[in-house]
């Protein structure tokens, strides 16, 4: 209910954008489908933009057209939120999405990504990412990395081949 009178509040003055940080974040699951579908039906009503904030794919699947990833303070990735769950263009995305715990057979261990996000006074001028990164060379630790077309959308990234042919040999392992 607290929920339901905070987004009460911020839709009276009819924004043209409502940013919604983590909005489901410690609700149970019943409670969270009625958030996000009260948001999306808003947003359907009014013609309003609606930006989540959220570290749940599942949210994310439910109610975003287009989904951007961050990490350290940069936009890393940016597709159609489907194209980036089916076949994500940064290693970091990548991470993210083998993580989910839905995914991983009962009993296995949870993937994780190794290392830590480094703090903003100690950002590389290069790939942020680079300490964590699987697919890490040379080529990536040289200089700042800008953000490039892909097949989906942008990503922040000099080795979206790797994950392209990751995802080839995964798709003929599986077949
Ligand atoms: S640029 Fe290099 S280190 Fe950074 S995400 Fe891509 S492969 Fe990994």
């Amino acid at each position: 209910m607290a929920q339901r009178v905070a987004i009460a509040r911020a839709l009276a003055g009819e924004p043209e954008l409502l940013i919604a940080d983590e909005p489901t974040t410690a609700l149970d699951v019943s409670v969270q489908a009625g958030v996000l579908d009260l948001l999306v039906d808003l947003r359907d009503q009014r013609g309003m933009a609606l930006i989540l904030v959220t570290h749940d794919w599942g949210v994310l699947a439910d109610a975003c057209d287009r989904a951007i990833v961050m990490y350290a303070g940069q936009i890393v990735e940016d597709a159609p939120t489907r194209d980036l769950i089916a076949a994500p263009r940064h290693p970091y995305s990548a991470a993210l999405l083998e993580s989910i715990p839905a995914k991983v057979d009962p009993g296995a261990m949870l993937p994780m990504i190794g290392g830590t996000v480094p703090p903003p006074s100690n950002w590389p001028t290069s790939c942020r990412f680079a300490g964590r990164c699987r697919f890490a060379t040379d080529d990536c630790t040289h200089a700042p990395i800008p953000l490039t077309r892909t097949d989906t959308g942008v990503s922040r990234c000099v080795h979206v081949d790797r994950l392209e042919e990751k995802e080839a040999a995964d798709a003929v392992t599986t077949a």
